[in-house]
């Protein structure tokens, strides 16, 4: 039974049952019959002590309501003893056990209200008075009892001492127990129900006991005595029907509040004025009184008064001592807390001086000043401050949060938080409490946050995360605008290279000074991010010009960024390959991303430091490039890959003076993939340094064999292909020595070729490696020359011993005599600076003639040979020494103090 219909069918039956006793009292009294009397008395009883167990056990009350149940029980108990006595003796004595269990049931109630008052409070103090006042009440309620009852039986000599006293504690204990339900009330400031109850009921004990006292025949009114009996015993059973909450509890209220009312005051002197009360009415009833007692209980109760007095008083300085501290307290804390708090009227003047505001003003005496303006003062838009008010105006007594931005006049900007509460119903108040705090310090640490999770720590470029966000808002614009967003991709050449040569450090320095370059081009509404690593990307805020626009930006970052840069002492030139895309209408920021990218990869193939707008039919190429980087890495290991030769011939004898080698792969499934698409990938995954390796141990192991089937006074060469990446990795020198060594050739028999882009990368780096494979004694060799930029400063920079004519100017040879020229002056350079000329790619015998005719060196091309197996290009030699066995022939200077044999 859950405790509210507990409670709600306990105060029915509580209800009812009342009624019925009354109406059994009733009966008793009216019936008066000694017999049916005792009987309906002894049921009545009985039943209450039934009824209260019943109430405890249905309402589940406090202790306290368990003590009166026993209470009454006791005094059922009493009952039945004493119709046991008057009906087995025919005239019961004056006392018997009976009294005892009467006697037992004073105890029982004394506990319960012992237990109510410390029930609720605990406060020694509020016990304490509680105490002072149940005294009050007792020596007046003991006053009464004496002078009209207890002294005359105490003094009756007629009857055996024992009797004497026990029958004269009757009333004294009804008097104590009203006393304390006095007290109970006083002190709770209210009368209840369970006090009432308890009220009457002891009230009808005194009452009953009293008269039974003084009455010179009670017999004849035994019913009415017994009714009264009864009654307090109805009255304490109705009592464990109430619930927990209704019953009388200690004090409530705190010391420093209890008393302060005057009432209490005078409740506390009223008891002085019945021991006056009582001579009057002896006076007027011209009776001699034993003045003793009336004394005895003035000066007992002057005493407990004056104490009470005094504590009242005490309570009420304390109190005030309270508020005031109170108060104290909480002004200090509004001075020490970073709230500035204060009160405004309607129109956000300041109603009182507040000390927290001026100090957050930095300026005194705001009073009377308006809030809006004085905050404005600091850089707060006042109609901000005006608008917060309004708002609280609209609901009064709740809370409105305050966020207020400003730029502070000193420079920087100024947050400040808080509330205002619009209590002008409140007396107490009377106006618009404001509360605000700078919450500058704190909104800038977010806003770091922020800016940190959505932008790059190294550049402070926009990071992946902001730019994507940046991307799905443009193209939801583009939605309604038409003009569909466009990103450009953007990745460094040769950016693994500056750092694996100049170290990370000067890495980040290069990506701070891309960062910043990129940021001088685009335009301020445009969004340049960093990926990560070296990739970059610009996201095109206002796209009406199209792809011509983007394609003049890529342009123009190109050219910001082919300037040099000085790291860390070394003079480095990036250049950047940049994707184009512009959005589809089905396009998310992801695959703006990924085509994006597509097409730098595209620009990158092509030969890097170039633009190149996405296509796409790019999408399949880019996922055949993904499947390609992925074979390779088991490519070498698989045997996959092999090398094929390209006689390189004397163009005037037409005879083999040595060999190119060139890398082929064959897949098992995907078949022949040729070089031009797989090196540059295993260059960009890095594959390439191993298979470079490989390479040179490789080649020069059969020029050695080569060479020593073939003698001759000029041993066969071998030109090896080298990487960018190889020549700025750190081991390109340790491994060639390591092939030189093991194959035993001549060192000056190797060509390494490089060009002219692995060149560009970090010059300075390049040079001094350069260098040192020089010094092991190889030959160098510029291949693709004149396809590059700068070819005649890098001829300057670099000591190379041969250039390689690039198949594109060949090609020209068969065309007019303007681009004959080109070839012409090629060869006129290289000759010029004293090196071996190469002319690559000869395909036909006017190519052949012509070079021959320019007296260029050197030559290769499918006109003379295809690349051809190691065996091909075995028989080859072979045939060719049959034919005409090679003798030793003059071959042109490598270094500029040597003269050509030839001219000489
Ligand atoms: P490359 O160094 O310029 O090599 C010359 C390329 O021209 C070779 O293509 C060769 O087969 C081709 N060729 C030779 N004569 C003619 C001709 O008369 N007409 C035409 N149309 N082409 C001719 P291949 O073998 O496909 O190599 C392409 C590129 O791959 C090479 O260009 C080189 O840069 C790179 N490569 C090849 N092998 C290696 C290697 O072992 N290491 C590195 N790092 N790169 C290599
Ligand atoms: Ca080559
Ligand atoms: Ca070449």
């Amino acid at each position: 039974m859950d405790s509210t219909t507990a409670n709600g069918g306990g105060r029915t039956a509580a209800a009812a049952w009342l009624s019925l006793a009354a109406a059994l009292v009733v009966l008793v009294g009216a019936t008066g019959g000694e017999t049916v009397s005792s009987a309906v008395s002894l049921v009545v009883s009985i039943t209450a002590a039934v009824a209260a167990w019943l109430g405890v056990q249905r309402c589940r009350p406090g202790p306290a309501a368990r003590w009166v149940a026993v209470a009454v029980s006791l005094n059922a108990l009493g009952d039945l003893l004493w119709q046991l006595h008057a009906w087995l003796a025919d005239s019961p004595p004056d006392v018997s056990v009976a009294d005892a269990a009467y006697l037992a049931s004073y105890c029982a109630l004394g506990a319960a209200l012992v237990v109510y008052a410390g029930d609720g409070d605990p406060h020694p103090r509020a016990r304490f008075h509680a105490l002072l006042d149940g005294a009050a009440v007792l020596v007046v309620a003991l006053l009464v009892v004496w002078q009209s009852s207890v002294h005359s039986t105490l003094t009756d000599a007629s009857l055996p001492l024992g009797t004497r006293v026990i029958w004269a504690a009757y009333p004294l204990l009804d008097a104590v127990v009203l006393g304390l339900v006095v007290r109970g009330m006083v002190v709770q400031s209210r009368v209840g129900v369970p006090a009432l109850l308890l009220g009457l009921g002891a009230t009808a004990w005194l009452a009953s006991d009293l008269a039974w006292l003084l009455l010179a025949a009670p017999d004849t009114v035994s019913g009415w005595l017994d009714a009264g009996w009864l009654i307090g015993a109805a009255a304490f059973a109705t009592l464990p029907w109430r619930d927990r909450s209704d019953l009388p509890a200690g004090p409530t209220v705190t010391p420093a509040t209890a008393g302060t009312g005057r009432w209490r005051m005078t409740l506390a002197f009223l008891p002085l004025l019945v021991p006056g009360g009582f001579e009057l009415r002896a006076w007027l009833a011209g009776e001699n009184i034993d003045p003793l007692p009336g004394l005895l209980a003035t000066a007992t109760l002057t005493v407990l008064i004056i104490v009470r007095a005094q504590r009242l008083l005490t309570d009420q300085d304390r109190a005030r001592a309270e508020v005031h501290s109170l108060a104290r307290r909480y002004e200090a804390l509004a001075v020490t807390s970073s709230d500035a708090v204060a009160v405004v009227d309607r129109d956000g003047r300041l109603t009182s001086d507040s000390r927290s505001l001026a100090e957050l003003l930095g300026r005194p005496g705001c009073t009377g000043r308006s809030l809006p303006q004085l905050l404005g003062g600091i850089g707060i838009d006042p109609a901000d401050v005006m608008t917060a008010l309004d708002r609280a105006r609209l609901t009064p007594g709740e809370p409105v949060e305050l966020d207020l931005l400003g730029a502070h006049p000193t420079g920087g900007t100024v947050w400040l938080g808080g509330r205002a509460v619009d209590l002008r119903h409140d007396p107490d108040v009377g106006g618009i409490a404001v509360s605000v705090y700078d919450i500058t310090p704190r909104k800038l640490a977010e806003q770091e946050l922020a800016h940190q999770a959505f932008h790059d720590g190294l550049t402070g470029l926009a990071n992946r995360s902001l730019f994507l966000d940046h991307t799905e808002q443009a193209l939801r614009r583009a939605g309604r605008t038409g003009s569909p967003p466009i990103v450009l991709c953007l990745d460094l050449d040769g950016f693994k290279d500056v750092n694996d040569s100049l170290g990370h450090l000067a890495g980040d320095d290069l990506l701070r000074t891309v960062a910043t370059r990129l940021q001088g081009v685009v335009r301020a509404a445009d969004t340049v991010a960093r990926l990560g690593g070296d990739e970059f990307a610009v996201l095109l805020d206002d796209t009406r010009g199209g792809l011509p626009v983007a394609a003049s930006l890529a342009e123009r970052l190109l050219q910001v960024l082919g300037e040099p840069v000085l790291l860390h002492g070394h003079r480095v030139t990036v250049a950047a390959s940049i994707g184009i895309v512009a959005a589809e209408p089905d396009a998310t920021p992801l695959s703006l991303f990924r085509d994006a990218d597509i097409a730098m990869y595209r620009a990158k193939a092509a030969g890097r430091a170039q633009w190149v707008v996405f296509d796409p039919s790019m999408r399949a190429a880019a996922l055949e490039r993904i499947e390609l980087e992925r074979e390779l890495g088991g490519a070498l290991a698989a045997g996959q890959l092999r090398l094929v030769y390209q006689p390189v011939v004397d163009l005037q004898t037409e005879q083999v003076v040595g060999f190119e080698a060139l890398l082929r792969w064959q897949h098992p499934t995907l078949g022949a993939i040729g070089p031009d698409r797989f090196v540059p990938i295993a260059e960009d995954s890095g594959h390439i340094l191993p298979i470079g390796r490989w390479v040179l141990a490789e080649a020069t192991a059969t020029a050695a064999r080569w060479q020593r089937a073939h003698p001759r006074s000029t041993p066969l060469s071998m030109a090896v292909n080298v990487s960018a990446r190889q020549l700025a990795g750190g081991t390109l020198v340790e491994h060639v020595a390591e092939a030189l060594t093991s194959s035993g050739i001549t060192p000056s028999s190797l060509v390494l070729e490089v060009t002219e882009t692995a060149l560009v990368t970090d010059p300075d780096a390049v040079a001094e490696r350069l260098c040192e494979l020089r010094a092991l004694g190889t030959r160098l060799a510029l291949d693709d020359f004149g396809t590059g930029y700068s070819s005649l400063s890098y001829l300057r920079q670099f000591d190379v011993d041969v250039l390689k004519i690039d198949r594109s100017f060949v090609s020209l040879l068969d065309g007019s005599a303007d681009d004959a020229a080109i070839v012409h002056g090629l060869v006129q350079l290289g000759r010029t600076l004293r090196l071996e000329v190469v002319a690559e790619g000869v395909e036909t015998e006017a190519q052949r003639d012509r070079l021959r005719a320019e007296r260029c060196d050197l030559a290769q091309g499918w006109l003379f040979a295809k690349p051809l197996e190691a065996e091909e290009a075995e028989l080859l030699l072979l045939a060719q020494a049959s034919a005409a066995p090679a003798l030793p022939r003059p071959r042109p200077a490598t270094t500029a103090g040597e003269l050509p044999v030839a001219q000489a």
